[in-house]
């Protein structure tokens, strides 16, 4: 697409939506029968899907930890998730992303529990529309709690940015590629605790303070969504049991 003259008329942004407003969240858990865990999550036009393996035993055996899990995870784009093909197979981007990822949620897992051992975690992105690698996490710490790995808490992760000079919550891809700056951010909401923050183009102090307190609210929002889905698949569980 062009750069349009405008990304905010009125208030709104060119999908409708209001600066403090995510796209559409939809959140499923369970959907792989192989994978120990697993989540899928659709955000705005974002589909990604998050398989947790494990923990168990780490091979090659010379990456064991003695003392701890560890954590692996790789995120992938397949070929068709952009308008132009991507050339399948790791490249820059997915493997800072995939070391941001494993930083972002190992804070909140319990890895000391299972010395020599590791815990596999894929994310798989199947359509892309910026925001991508903060729906992977969403996904992955979904992903990780129904595989019933024990965790502090869940990780919940969105992207702030600027665009038209407005702070905004959630941006398209549109956004960010004609706005200035792209925010990826995850956290504890709970706690408040930050697990990643990065940061494309830049923000004043007061854009920044603003940007994270919006940021703080979308997390939440976030958060809400992954335990109704996570309480979803186990109602139905104990249902079935009966
Ligand atoms: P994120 O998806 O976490 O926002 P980036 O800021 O690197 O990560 O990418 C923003 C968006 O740019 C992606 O979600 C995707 O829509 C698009 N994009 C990324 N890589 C490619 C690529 N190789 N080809 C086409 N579009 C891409």
């Amino acid at each position: 697409m062009e750069k349009p003259e405008k990304l905010i008329v009125d208030g709104k942004r060119l999908d409708g939506r209001a600066p403090d407003e995510l796209r559409p969240l939809k959140i499923e858990v369970g959907i792989l029968e192989r994978a120990n865990g697993s989540a899928y999550v659709e955000l705005g036009a974002n589909k990604v899907l998050a398989a947790v393996y494990g923990p168990r035993e780490m091979h090659p055996r010379h990456h064991q930890q003695p003392d701890t899990a560890v954590l692996r995870c790789r995120y992938n784009m397949a070929p068709f998730s952009v308008e132009e093909r991507k050339r399948p197979g790791p490249d820059r981007r997915s493997v800072e992303i995939s070391k941001v990822t494993r930083e972002a949620l190992e804070q909140v897992v319990f890895l000391k529990l299972y010395p020599r051992s590791v815990i596999d975690v894929f994310i798989e992105v199947l359509q892309a529309d910026a925001g991508t690698r903060t729906a992977g996490i969403t996904a992955a710490a979904v992903a990780l709690a129904d595989a019933g790995v024990p965790m502090r808490d869940i990780v919940s992760s969105i992207a702030v940015g600027k665009v038209d000079g407005t702070i905004v919550l959630d941006l398209t891809n549109d956004e960010d590629q004609w706005g200035t700056t792209d925010m990826p951010i995850a956290m504890v909401p709970r706690k408040k605790l930050i697990t990643l923050l990065q940061m494309d183009g830049h923000f004043t102090g007061e854009e920044f303070k603003q940007a994270l307190d919006l940021a703080f609210k979308g997390c939440e929002q976030i958060y809400d969504a992954q335990r109704q889905a996570l309480r979803e698949k186990y109602a139905i569980k104990r249902g079935n049991k009966k």
